[in-house]
């Protein structure tokens, strides 16, 4: 036997189907020398069931990208690596009992198709002929979809861990990790085999990653934010008519989802298993007087069929065959939910050198394509595709473990839920509040939630619906558009106000800051007194990320940035910081409120602001405003005549009253997000992405090539200046119906596919449906007609000029 291992360059904790798949491609891509350590037996690691879906559909685009790529992996896996599996592709069916859940069926179509896969809208009929045993009589009608299918969990395992194993992979079983230490950049790994001294270490450990988490606490790890959720499902003994139906066939019934009712329901053998995401659902080993077992591998929770009963019921009238069964076996097993209920897979926040992969609520389906992710992070230390809706970094300190199991069991029990674009869910919130929340709140304040901290949305009047239930649509209209309306009518013609807390705030300073930035940047750095936008290309030049640089003096900056990009762009920044410069968070410790419209200079003159009005747009200072120390940053997201006042939290009381009572009207998020693309101002995580180089986004002006710094992607862009963009950022003009275009709707041009969509809305100055979006460089060209598909509906889209559609030469915010 071969010795145990006591150097490597890379150890993964967790021997299930994502550490696995990270072990194989991994050593499929060369790195060798990298070792699993399993604290026991392989199978599908620690979490027991029959059976995994390997569903397509997602939400969440990359989300979707993982499982399209563990699918396609699947199909051929058994052959590449010579181990055969089980992989049934039956094709899925989803139920829509609303006009909504068809109009989102048609969205996700609409991404599957610019990915490469066919699903497919059918009528209640069309869907009786993919499943013969469904009741159809009171469905809106469904979605096909021809790739969906079950593979066996443990096989693919296997399959993966012999892959892996012939690639030059190694894994150690029953052999827990106890423990880690460092020693200088290296990672020592403890087991009771011996220790491995390694670069790179990644937790795998499925449900008990917030056990192995503790482990990186001593070295900057934070809790990690998961609940493990119990989910059960049952199979039936053989049902006739279904052992019949595929005899006579030679078929398996396709998956079938309810997802209104909330139940995913499969041929297994010759009967049935029904697996409920109930609302009234439960978490395990939550309190204090129910640990988490040391160990609980190929264990079960007790039946709890009770809490099923509702599902069965509904799923019996469905496919009324499911009834004529016993109950064969129930499976009542763990299954770890982060709170969005998406994995966490890429960076540790905080800990150097390590990695996350857990977390997954659809390993099986997404492992293959989460074990490309994590080792594209790992070896590169960038992906392929943005994956920011998996990133760790995602969650910060606010999710302690009141808003995880809050956050677990409403998404487990609204699992496959619509996420409506104006809806806000109620569970996990008031994390952080602003110094004026009750303020806000008392003019009307409609909260949103970002990175924790609550933000007015919109201001309601008396007598506006404010329920949940108003916000079930996919629609443009609702009780906040004429709010929104009179927001930015009021930032348009007098002047506004948005308090906004949580933005993300750093400061940069000592010795050679300067030049530090300006090898992390590809544009140049403000003048001192003054603030530009900097760009933070990746090494492919692609964009990582943009943050506002402020800089006070020679080597001393403010860099201010997304409330949600907070713990990311710290990370950015932070990544090989020179010993002799300081980097400090100062998020909670300011806030900042946005002035902004015409009259916003009068607003300040009456309050006796002592400051340089005249100072020109970008300009910084510090300044008393109603006889009150702060910050005036003249800039405007909104694109108007404005100053941002920064100050300290226990100011900011003050300084908005000052404000309100000067008559400053006051606006929220989302009549922000409308005047932002009048403006054509790129959103983090939308139009701003790794999916797109710093060329292709349309920031040329933020590109010094000349400069003699060096900074990532400096090659790659001179080398695609030289080829050419394949795709060019356009602001389009859309004859939209009742919905604006959403994140990643298709653009068309005749019967192709040219681009997507990164963001869109209406805008309230223009008075018309704009969407921001990456189409072919050929056909970006202004005037060029397009077509965008917004909920299966295609809505004439035009190309316009390279400008802001409101105020194109930028003189109301220079005036
Ligand atoms: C009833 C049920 C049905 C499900 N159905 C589906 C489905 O249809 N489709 C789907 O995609 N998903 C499904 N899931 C979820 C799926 O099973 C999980 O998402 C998946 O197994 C997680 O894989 P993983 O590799 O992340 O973690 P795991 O499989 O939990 O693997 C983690 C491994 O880490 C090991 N480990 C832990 N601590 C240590 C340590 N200190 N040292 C060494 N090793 C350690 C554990 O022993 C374990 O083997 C279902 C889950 C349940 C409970």
């Amino acid at each position: 036997m071969a010795e145990f291992p006591s150097t490597a360059r890379v150890v993964i904790i967790g021997g299930g189907v994502v550490g696995t798949s990270t072990l194989y491609h991994l050593a499929k891509a060369g790195w060798s020398d990298c070792v699993l350590l399993e604290k026991n037996e392989l199978t599908a690691g620690s979490t027991w069931h029959a059976a995994g879906n390997v569903p397509n559909f997602a939400g969440s685009w990359a989300v979707m990208n993982m499982q399209r790529y563990s699918a396609a992996m699947y199909r051929t896996l058994g052959q590449d690596v010579d181990y055969p599996m089980n992989y049934h592709v039956t094709g899925s069916i989803r139920l829509a009992h609303s006009k909504e859940r068809m109009q989102e069926f048609e969205r996700v179509a609409g991404m599957g198709r610019y990915q490469g896969l066919e699903m497919t809208l059918c009528s209640p009929e069309e869907l009786r002929d993919y499943h013969p045993f469904l009741e159809t009589h009171d469905l809106e009608g469904g979605m096909w979809d021809p790739l969906d299918g079950d593979i066996d969990p443990a096989q693919l395992t296997q399959a993966l861990a012999k892959g892996a194993r012939d690639a030059g992979g190694r894994i150690e079983r029953f052999c827990p990790v106890e423990g880690l230490d460092r020693d200088g950049d290296d990672w020592i790994v403890k087991t009771e085999k011996g220790e491995i001294r390694c670069e790179y270490v990644v937790n795998c450990a499925g449900y008990y990653a917030q056990r192995v988490g503790e482990m990186f606490r001593p070295f900057g790890g934070r809790r990690v934010p998961m609940v493990v959720m119990s989910h059960q499902y049952f199979l039936t003994e053989e049902i006739p008519e279904l052992a019949a139906w595929t005899k006579e066939t030679g078929r398996k019934v396709p998956l079938l989802r309810d997802v209104d009712t909330s139940y995913y329901l499969r041929q297994d053998k010759n009967g049935l298993n029904l697996g409920p995401y109930e609302r009234n659902c439960k978490a395990h080993w939550v309190t204090p007087e129910d640990p988490m077992p040391q160990d609980f591998s190929f264990q079960l929770y007790p039946d709890d069929l009770e809490r099923l009963e509702w599902y069965i019921e509904d799923a019996m009238a469905r496919v009324p065959v499911l009834g004529t069964a016993g109950v064969g076996r129930n499976i009542n097993g763990p299954i770890p939910y982060a709170p969005d209920g998406l994995p966490m897979v890429g960076p540790m926040p905080g800990v150097k050198n390590a990695f996350e992969g857990h977390s997954f609520t659809f390993g099986i389906a997404q492992g293959g394509g989460a074990g490309k992710v994590l080792s594209e992070w790992i070896m590169h230390g960038e992906t392929e595709d943005d994956m920011w809706a998996v990133d760790p970094r995602r969650y910060t300190d606010y999710a302690d473990h009141d808003y995880c199991l809050a956050k677990a069991l409403e998404t487990y029990g609204h699992e496959y839920a619509m996420h409506f674009p104006h809806h806000e869910w109620p569970a996990g919130r008031d994390k952080k509040l602003s110094p004026v929340d009750a303020k806000v709140r008392a003019m009307g304040g409609q909260m949103g939630s970002y990175n924790g901290w609550e933000r007015a949305n919109w201001f309601a009047a008396e007598g506006d619906d404010t329920s949940e239930e108003a916000t079930q649509t996919w629609d443009r209209n609702g009780p906040w558009q004429a709010r929104i309306k009179g927001e930015v009518e009021a930032v348009r013609d007098a002047v506004g106000v948005l308090d906004l807390a949580g933005f993300s705030r750093f400061n940069l300073s000592g010795p050679g800051a300067a030049e530090y930035l300006r090898g992390k940047i590809s544009g140049a750095l403000p003048k001192p007194g003054r603030m530009t936008l900097g760009y933070f290309p990746d090494s492919r030049g692609r964009i990582l990320t943009e943050m506002s640089i402020m800089r006070h003096d020679e080597d001393h900056f403010t860099l201010i940035t997304a409330a949600t990009a907070e713990w990311h762009d710290f990370d950015v920044l932070n990544k090989d910081l020179p010993g002799g410069l300081s980097l400090t968070n100062h998020t909670t410790e300011f806030s900042t409120l946005i002035v902004t419209g015409p009259k916003s200079r009068d607003l300040f003159q009456g309050l006796d602001t002592q400051a340089d009005l005249a100072a020109s747009w970008l300009s910084i200072q510090t300044a008393t405003v109603a006889g009150i120390g702060c910050f005036l940053a003249r800039v405007s997201f909104a694109g108007e005549l404005g100053w941002e006042i920064h100050a300290a939290n226990a100011d900011i009381p003050a300084l908005f009253d000052a404000v309100l009572g000067a008559g400053a009207k006051p606006f929220g998020m989302y009549a922000l997000n409308s005047m932002r693309l009048e403006k054509g101002y790129r959103a983090w995580k939308g139009d701003l992405s790794t999916d797109y180089s710093m060329l292709e986004g349309g920031l040329e002006r933020f590109v010094k090539l000349d400069k003699p710094q060096d900074f990532p992607g400096k090659a790659a862009l001179q080398n695609e200046k030289q080829q050419g963009v394949k795709k060019r950022f356009v602001t389009l003009l859309v004859e939209a119906g009742d919905a604006d275009a959403p994140y990643m709707s298709c653009l068309w041009h005749g019967d192709a596919v040219v681009g997507e969509t990164t963001s869109g809305g209406w805008g309230h100055r223009i008075n018309a449906s704009i969407a921001l979006g990456m189409v072919r460089a050929d056909l970006a060209a202004p005037g060029t007609e397009l077509e965008v598909e917004i909920y299966g509906q295609r809505c004439k889209a035009v190309v316009q000029e390279d400008q802001p559609l409101w105020d194109p030469a930028n003189e109301r915010l220079r005036a």
